[in-house]
């Protein structure tokens, strides 16, 4: 699919035709929005193959250059050239400050590979309407250090307290990454026994959070398919079975996750404030595997109120949604951001929830009592699910806090590869992680 233009009775009076396979699909006298183009794109050209944008004759709406490198757009998708783009003031769209982000990187490498899910990361916006009181990405490099830019681009005043209310779009992303995938090198690209080179959309954000997120990502997505890349996409946005048709062509390259820490809606709302509810995550992965893509569950960070009732409810669901891995972490209690969960349970009325948190933060045995007690839950609960694997996330802390035969098994269960073929067949399905259930017991535990 292609786009093309007849000019009129000058340059800026054109005709933009977009044609798909030699037949003229659409037409316009104006120039269409970056929107439009997408969703045409969407809609007639092949899953894994992109409508390039750039050189293709389209002009800055503000200044009205030819785009012929960087680009972004205005809230209405108008497209506009980078000088213009960097020089919008931006808009604020329900309560959420919105712009463009200049940053300059494409794809990055990443640590995940040590929770074995990726070796790169590619985030498709900046900031995440979202608002989890959880979220460590404003400790990230992803945001932390840039204030200047975010105060720039956006008003942001103080990136975490304001997290979840300003969000940076990186319109040119897929352009910038089919550029940078032709130029390297496919044997200089970082990959790891456990992060196997595959490339995570998104850490720092949701890649799915809204539309114009979504039509990035799946540009970015076509890209690496195209270039035979293993891609993890986690998201908690529902949006993202508009992409089933891409997925499916991936041939099981692509594997689609959400986070379901629990289903019950009022704790989980307190604590993700704006993301779409557990259940509506669920049924998303499940349209998804019904039309056969590889899906899987990240359990964190689970409550320390969950009892072992909780939990079988909750992977009998997952259960429900094929022989898939369940990622599991019981919540840390470190940094700011814990303080901000705390005040969350409280507010939404969880009292017992902020009184154990409380407990945790303040009782450093009572944390580790409570961490290896729910690892363990979970790995006992999920024996009663055949074919429901569980891939442990113990934190350092609790290595550091361990000793002996108990340590060791956490050692493992860190160095574990997850149980996962997505990337194809003879990839390593890793070496699963001991179970915890016996070493838990053993005298010497601290
Ligand atoms: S969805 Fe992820 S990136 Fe967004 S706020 Fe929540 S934890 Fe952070």
């Amino acid at each position: 699919m292609h786009l093309a233009w007849a000019t009129g009775d000058s340059w800026f009076d054109r005709t933009f035709t977009v044609v798909d396979d030699g037949t003229e699909v659409a037409s316009f006298d104006n120039q269409p929005t970056l929107d439009t183009l997408r969703d045409l794109d969407r809609q007639y050209g092949d899953p894994t193959d992109r409508l390039d944008l750039w050189q293709a004759g389209l002009l800055c709406t503000e200044c009205e250059n030819e785009l012929n490198g960087r680009f972004g757009a205005d809230s209405e998708g108008n497209l506009l050239c980078w000088d213009c783009a960097m020089d919008h003031q931006g808009t604020t769209e329900g309560g959420v400050r919105v712009n463009t982000d200049p940053t300059k990187s494409v794809i990055s490498e990443s640590h995940l590979h040590t929770k074995s899910l990726c070796d790169h990361v590619v985030n498709v916006v900046t900031g995440c309407k979202h608002g989890c009181e959880f979220c460590y990405v404003p400790t990230t490099p992803a945001i932390d250090g840039r204030d200047q830019m975010l105060a720039e681009q956006a008003d942001v005043e103080d990136p975490q307290s304001d997290w979840g209310s300003y969000l940076l779009y990186r319109d040119d992303l897929p352009e910038r990454l089919g550029n940078l995938l032709e130029k390297r090198d496919p044997s200089e690209r970082k990959q790891t026994k456990r992060g196997r080179g595959v490339v995570m959309l998104s850490s720092g954000t949701d890649c799915y959070q809204d539309r114009r997120a979504a039509q990035i990502t799946r540009g970015v997505v076509a890209e690496l398919v195209s270039h035979n890349i293993p891609v993890r996409i986690l998201t908690r946005s529902p949006a993202v079975v508009r992409d089933i048709d891409l997925f499916q062509t991936a041939s099981d390259r692509v594997t689609v996750g959400s986070s379901i820490p629990s289903f019950e809606t009022p704790l989980v709302r307190a604590m993700e404030p704006n993301a779409p509810s557990p259940m509506a995550r669920w049924e998303a992965l499940d349209r998804l595997r019904k039309a056969g893509v590889p899906v899987y569950i990240s359990m964190s960070p689970t409550y320390p109120t969950m009892d072992e009732g909780d939990f079988h409810e909750l992977l009998s669901y997952f259960r429900a949604l094929g022989e898939i891995v369940v990622f599991h972490e019981p919540i840390n209690p470190r940094g700011k951001n814990f303080q901000q969960c705390l005040a969350a349970a409280k507010q939404a009325g969880y009292d017992d929830v902020a009184a154990e948190l409380k407990r945790m933060q303040a009782d450093h045995d009572y944390w580790i009592d409570y961490a290896l007690d729910q690892l363990t839950t979970v790995q006992q609960v999920a024996k009663r699910f055949d074919g429901l694997r569980v891939h442990s996330w113990p934190d350092d802390e609790l290595l550091r806090s361990t000793s002996g035969k108990l340590q060791s098994a956490l050692k493992a269960m860190q160095q574990a590869v997850s149980p996962e073929s997505f990337i194809g067949e003879g990839t390593a399905v890793g070496q699963q992680s001991p179970p915890l259930n016996e070493i838990v017991q053993c005298p010497d535990m601290h």
